[in-house]
């Protein structure tokens, strides 16, 4: 835990990521939902029974980095995001994370929606 928030502060804003790597078919992923805004794919460290991410193809690099224009597509994430953990059988809900920034504990600079499920959560988050 400490390790992966040290990472993450450490992560360098810009350029290219593993998920444009993944978006570019350059590593092999499995596409568990794909159409022309964006992708899902299981994360590979998952922190619940059901552990995916869903992506927008257009590189933002972090929500705070969206702008008006990514309204719609921001929209589109999140309810592809219900619409594929309702196809992973979470029929007993689930939480949707994005981290932003350092502060947020962002590792990977290119948008993305954690979807966690299969387990009881705590709240407050940590
Ligand atoms: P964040 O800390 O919010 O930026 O989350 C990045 C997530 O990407 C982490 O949960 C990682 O486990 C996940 N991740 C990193 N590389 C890969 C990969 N090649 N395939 C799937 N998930 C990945």
């Amino acid at each position: 835990m400490a390790g992966e928030v040290e990472s993450a502060r450490q992560a360098t804003p810009g350029g290219d990521t593993i998920f444009g790597k993944i978006l570019r078919k350059e590593i092999p992923c499995n596409f568990i939902y794909e159409d022309d805004q964006c992708v899902a794919f299981q994360d590979i460290n998952p922190q619940a029974p059901t552990h995916f991410l869903v992506i927008p193809r257009k590189p933002i690099q972090r929500l705070s980095e969206s702008s008006d224009s990514d309204e719609q597509l921001l929209g589109h994430l999140m309810s592809t995001a219900a619409k594929v953990a309702k196809q992973q059988g979470l029929k007993n809900g689930f939480r949707l994370v994005v981290n932003d920034g350092p502060d947020g504990c962002q590792s990977v600079y290119h948008l993305h929606i954690h979807i966690l499920g299969g387990r009881q959560m705590g709240w407050p988050p940590g």
